[in-house]
């Protein structure tokens, strides 16, 4: 990494774009990928590079969804298995769910390197997409998905998502978490949780909360539908232009 102390008071955003370029430079992540991450870094710097409550509350909504759901699937793109790919692993392993590469700019090379890139990372499978299932309501090669991932899933777990697939997603009737920055972009006002927080923070706390709930999901089942996702953007949004 650039010789950057701990003590340095960004150390932990310089680590995660040192881990961005690792993930360009292993073929994991896609050069778009880093335009991408620039943008969640001017969000982060504005919301004070910290897990606000309402990211909280909304990593609450997460774990309660995530463990309830009856088919979980978590999606994973060049940027999150970059920056959090044991985490991810972890995620399906706690839920007992599978994982599966979708990503925004079509690369086969690319989707390989990510699953070997996650079996190197202690994931025991990574589901593919194929040609034999489509998700409706969205035309480019993003449709593809796998038939027994996310073409079945009624949660799809979809961190630093594209808009439009998350609004397929959602219109293919599936309940949609995903973790974006930017509390203003179609997909944090499309899908049904988002979290407003780094994905690099937010993951260790949504494990922490999926650990709690998974062997006692009746003291969370409640806690879905009472989570009012506009609320908790507005919250962001005004966190953000306060300053
Ligand atoms: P949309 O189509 O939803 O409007 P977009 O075009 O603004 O999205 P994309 O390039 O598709 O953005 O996705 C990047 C999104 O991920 C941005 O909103 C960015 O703020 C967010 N993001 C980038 N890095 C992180 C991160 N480490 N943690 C959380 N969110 C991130």
């Amino acid at each position: 990494m650039t010789d950057v102390p701990a003590s340095h008071p960004r150390y932990a955003s310089l680590r995660t774009r040192d881990a961005i370029v690792a993930g360009v430079e292993g073929g994991v992540t896609s050069m778009h990928g880093l335009v991408a991450h620039g943008r969640g870094e001017a969000f982060d710097y504005l919301l004070g590079e910290r897990t606000r409550h309402f990211a909280r509350d909304a990593i609450d909504a997460a774990a309660a969804m995530l463990v309830t759901a009856e088919r979980p699937v978590v999606s994973v793109n060049g940027n999150a298995a970059a920056l959090v790919p044991a985490d991810l692993v972890a995620l399906a392993a706690a839920l007992d769910a599978p994982l599966e590469v979708n990503i925004f700019h079509a690369s086969k090379a690319r989707e390989r390197a990510i699953r070997e890139h996650m079996l190197a990372h202690g994931a025991p499978d990574v589901l593919m997409p194929a040609t034999n299932a489509v998700l409706e309501h969205i035309d480019s090669n993003r449709r593809f998905v796998n038939p027994g991932g996310i073409h079945v899933a009624d949660v799809v777990f979809v961190p630093l998502e594209d808009g439009d697939r998350c609004q397929a997603l959602v219109r293919c009737g599936k309940r949609v978490i995903t973790v974006d920055l930017n509390p203003m972009s179609r997909t944090a006002r499309t899908a049904t949780v988002t979290i407003v927080d780094n994905v690099t923070r937010a993951m260790p706390l949504l494990l922490e909360r999926v650990a709690a709930w998974r062997g006692d999901a009746a003291s969370c089942r409640d806690l879905p539908d009472a989570f009012d996702n506009e609320r908790g953007l507005r919250a962001a949004e005004t966190a953000i232009r306060a300053g």
